[in-house]
């Protein structure tokens, strides 16, 4: 069995994350004086070259933008080829600048339209890891600035030596089905008729089962009776794990319940067909998101 059945954007990183060299500086020092490649990241945007697919910065360059290590990732091993991230901010586009003649880089959401597995999912690693380096600076033991270490996967207190490791922040993502028909929530910030699948983040204590069945209740104030696990996303805005579910509910009156949706609405087989041919009035969300493959599956 192959290990992802259903493939979703952002998924697809395919290098060997070669966890243990993370703690060999001199090694990784070795790469970067040699073949290494290093992608480049400004706010959350990859450095994309003229053919449209993610560039790289020279090994010297980068280590000199790095900021003694704190800006730099190692991502892992292509092959033999040592494969890192460097982390840009600031107001003024590098592209313009120090990395003029590179590329240009990209809103990674735009990227994700048009862009190849691979390179989405490298991306997003680097991505989900960088907004957790500008998110957690500091100490949330002590408040003293915390130190990078293993190149750029943990963090260390000097003071209080906490040590410090990247969030995954886990979403249940779930598409309730009784009698033959989905039901389909709306926000009211969505563009006009769009519908999607319903989702809330999981709670301390929680297992997934629990939080899928919390959320419908409280969402669509409909009772779970079973739920099956169909895939998941890495989503790195900043850095969520969607938990994609199909959830059996109980037959029932659905009504939102709480301020989240404005409104739900339940379609039948052909009627989610439609919508996924865009035609009719539900608009879907589009082919990155895993709610589109959760309802993709089930129309299936
Ligand atoms: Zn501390």
């Amino acid at each position: 069995m192959p290990l992802h059945a259903h493939l979703n954007t952002f998924a697809g990183n395919p290098l060997d994350r070669a966890a243990d060299r993370r703690r060999d500086p001199a090694w990784l020092a070795e790469r970067l004086r040699g073949e290494a490649r290093v992608l480049a990241l400004w706010n959350g945007a990859p450095l994309l070259g003229p053919d449209d697919r993610l560039a790289s910065v020279e090994p010297d360059l980068a280590r000199q933008l790095s900021g003694e290590g704190e800006r730099l990732l190692f991502l892992g091993l292509d092959g033999g080829t040592a494969v890192f991230a460097l982390d840009l901010e600031g107001a003024s586009d590098p592209s313009e600048g120090v990395l003029s003649g590179r590329g240009a880089f990209a809103n990674l959401r735009d990227f994700a339209g048009r862009g190849e597995e691979d390179e989405l999912g490298l991306a997003a690693t680097a991505k989900a890891i960088f907004e957790w380096r500008r998110r957690h600076r500091f100490c949330s033991a002590c408040g003293q600035a915390s130190e990078v270490a293993e190149a750029g996967w943990k963090r260390i207190c000097p003071a209080c030596k906490v040590e410090h490791f990247p969030r995954t922040d886990p979403v249940v993502i779930m598409l309730p089905v009784c009698e033959e028909r989905c039901l389909l929530g709306r926000q009211a910030s969505w563009p006009p008729g769009r519908f999607s699948a319903l989702a809330g983040f999981m709670e301390p204590g929680e297992s997934i089962e629990a939080a899928c069945a919390r959320e419908i209740k409280e969402e669509a104030g409909l009772q779970v009776l079973s739920v099956s696990y169909h895939s998941s996303q890495p989503w790195p805005f900043p850095a969520n794990l969607m938990i994609g579910l199909i959830a059996e509910v109980a037959p029932g009156e659905a009504r939102p319940e709480d301020a989240e949706l404005e409104a739900v609405r339940w379609l039948t087989r052909d009627e989610t067909r439609r919508a996924i041919a865009g035609e009719g009035e539900v608009g879907l969300p589009p082919p990155l998101a895993i709610a589109r493959r959760l309802i993709e599956h089930w129309a299936d």
